[in-house]
């Protein structure tokens, strides 16, 4: 097991986030190797940690001012073995091959975890949305798809969105797909509503993660109604995350952007997430200007020098990050824990670096790792395919039932899997081994490819 880590490793030693995503699976599958000796003699986890494809490419494009600029676009097909590549776009300037290689990683187990037959894949780009004019997106997106749109297709690799692709993106990069192969089909998901998406789509990431701390609570007895949540991020995931937390009966007391974060004791209602949710997505404002206009909030701008983030130092019973990778450390994860904080379940990929989920683990939280709880939005992309193949659609409750169904059933397989392994309770060691058991059994049964 070390060895395998060694070699990737020593193969791409600048690749932090994608070792740690490779560590974190590799230590809780241990014991299903020891128990099936098969999967060490077909070198299951060397295959399943190298991306069946690696895509790179070049994407020109000009901004307003007539100044051609450069920025690199990438594709991980990482694993095949039980459907079509499916993971989002990812359009942020830290984006690199390590980052797309952990999110393609995380994506082969999340997708086999909801049952639907989707394979793991993960692109973008180190293009920054932010700041730039509508124009200026749509001439960046018709770019990268020009490359793109050869890797792709609704029986191959269809892209979603991630962070800085949402409906605009979704929409001139389809645009584009249409153009170049002269066919109106689902090879993108996330799309609007009256060309091809889905009810619920937006919604689904955000509701997902939080039915499926409903679920945790369950098991325990207890229910959100009357706790105090922390959320970061203020994107989309955050945003259906509160409204969902709303309606459950939770307050939510944090909402945050790479800026900074606000904090509103006296609870961020529906009518406060809906200015949110107009500052985010049609004005693409920061969330500092909350405070302008609900005064009773306070704002406090992001420090990079501090050890800790203090949107983890308010007491609380729940915690939802719904930002970015490593954006809980250490030091946060105690500060949550001396809160009060119980139950964190991650709406984002990878938000708790590997010495929070320790500290999670050893304080026995309620700890719900993002690919089984931020499972719901490529689980309803898969529904969205799911309607654009049978040229059907669904009502908002259809797809809603199917989404509390689908993270239900996670739930329950991460449960019984961790109980399986004797290690009853433990979500991590759960979802890991759910989505490896099913990935590599069927990889075994498509012989050496
Ligand atoms: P959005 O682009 O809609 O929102 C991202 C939010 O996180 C913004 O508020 C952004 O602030 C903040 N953020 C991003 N990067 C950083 C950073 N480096 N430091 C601090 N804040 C940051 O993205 P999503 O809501 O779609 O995605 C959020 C997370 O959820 C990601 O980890 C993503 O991979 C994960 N996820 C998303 C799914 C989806 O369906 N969209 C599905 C499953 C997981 P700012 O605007 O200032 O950059």
């Amino acid at each position: 097991m070390t060895d395998i880590l060694q070699t990737i490793k020593a193969r791409d030693p600048e690749q932090n986030e994608f070792h740690q995503a490779v560590q974190e699976v590799l230590e809780t599958v241990q014991p299903v190797l020891d128990r099936n000796p098969e999967y060490r003699q077909a070198a299951v986890l060397e295959r399943v940690t190298e991306p069946e494809r690696v895509i790179m490419f070049r994407v020109p494009w000009m901004d307003d001012q007539g100044q051609v600029k450069v920025n690199r676009g990438f594709r991980i097909q990482m694993n095949s073995a039980i459907g079509p590549y499916k993971g989002g776009l990812r359009f942020h300037p830290s984006v690199n091959l390590s980052i797309l290689k952990f999110l393609a990683f995380e994506q082969v187990f999340k997708n086999a975890l909801t049952t639907l037959s989707m394979g793991g894949g993960k692109g973008g780009s180190d293009f920054d949305p932010k700041g730039k004019s509508d124009n200026e997106v749509m001439r960046f997106c018709q770019s990268f798809m020009t490359e793109l749109f050869r890797h792709i297709g609704p029986d191959t690799d269809i892209p979603a969105g991630d962070i800085g692709v949402g409906a605009r993106e979704i929409g001139y990069l389809f645009g584009m797909y249409k153009r170049l192969k002269n066919e109106f089909t689902g090879v993108l998901t996330g799309k609007s509503l009256n060309w091809g998406g889905s009810l619920i789509r937006p919604e689904a990431t955000g509701y997902g993660c939080v039915y499926f701390a409903s679920e945790m609570l369950n098991v325990q007895g207890d229910s959100l109604e009357g706790k105090t949540c922390l959320v970061s991020g203020s994107g989309n995931v955050a945003q259906y995350t509160v409204e969902k937390i709303i309606e459950m009966g939770g307050k939510v007391v944090t909402l945050s952007d790479s800026s900074g974060y606000v904090y509103d004791e006296e609870g961020i209602d529906q009518e406060k997430l809906a200015f949110v949710m107009r500052l985010k997505n049609i004005r693409r404002g920061r969330i500092s200007e909350y405070i302008d206009k609900y005064s009773e909030a306070v704002y406090t701008e992001a420090d990079s020098t501090l050890e800790y983030n203090p949107l983890w130092n308010h007491k609380a019973d729940c915690a939802f990050p719904s930002a970015t990778q490593n954006e809980i450390n250490g030091k946060d994860a105690r500060n949550l824990v001396n809160n009060g904080v119980k139950l964190i379940s991650e709406g984002a990929n990878m938000p708790s670096a590997p010495e929070a989920v320790d500290f999670f683990l050893d304080h026995k939280l309620l700890y719900a790792p993002g690919k089984a709880a931020n499972a719901g939005g490529v689980a309803v992309s898969g529904l969205e395919m799911a309607q654009n193949s049978m040229r059907l659609k669904w009502t908002r409750e259809e797809v809603d039932e199917r989404l509390q169904l689908i993270m239900k059933n996670i739930h329950k397989t991460c449960l019984e899997a961790s109980a399986e392994y004797d290690m009853e309770g433990n979500y991590v060691a759960g979802a890991n081994i759910g989505g490896f058991v099913k990935v590599v059994n069927a990889m075994l049964d498509q012989g050496l490819v």
